[in-house]
This record gives C-alpha cells, sequence and structure tokens, in this order.
C-alpha cells in the first residue's frame, strides 16, 4: 500500500514497523508536532480563550458552592 508522507508529501510504501508513520521519518513527525504544539499556545494565549477559561472557572464555583449550601 502507497501513501504520502503528510508532511513533505513524500510517497512511501506502507510498513507497520515503521515508528514513525504516517510521516515518512522522524524528521517529518516531530515537525508536526512542533506546529501543533504552536498552535495550541497560539490558541491558549488568545482572548477568547481566556474568556473560555474564566467562564469554566465560574461555572466550576458556582457547582462547588451548590454542594456547600
Ligand atoms: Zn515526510
Amino acid at each position: 500500500m502507497k501513501y504520502k508522507c503528510p508532511k513533505c508529501q513524500t510517497e512511501l510504501e506502507w510498513d507497520s514497523k515503521n515508528p514513525n508513520k504516517p510521516f515518512c521519518s522522524e524528521r517529518c513527525k516531530n515537525h508536526d508536532l512542533v506546529a501543533w504544539a504552536n498552535e495550541e499556545n497560539k490558541f491558549a494565549g488568545s482572548p477568547e480563550w481566556d474568556d473560555v477559561m474564566s467562564g469554566e472557572i465560574e461555572a466550576e464555583v458556582g457547582r462547588q458552592q451548590d454542594k456547600l449550601f
């Protein structure tokens, strides 16, 4: 079975023993993880995310108070 590395589009033969699949190499695999981590950081630093988080915290505090009273 042939497929393409999602990172560099190199055509590869499927190898179930390849520890980097679906990527062609460790370099492609790690590069993708780095990009993903950067996306996560961007998301976490965005004002929308802060709003979501503070909303979640308020909801959790409300739940804790319901238990207390
Ligand atoms: Zn690749």
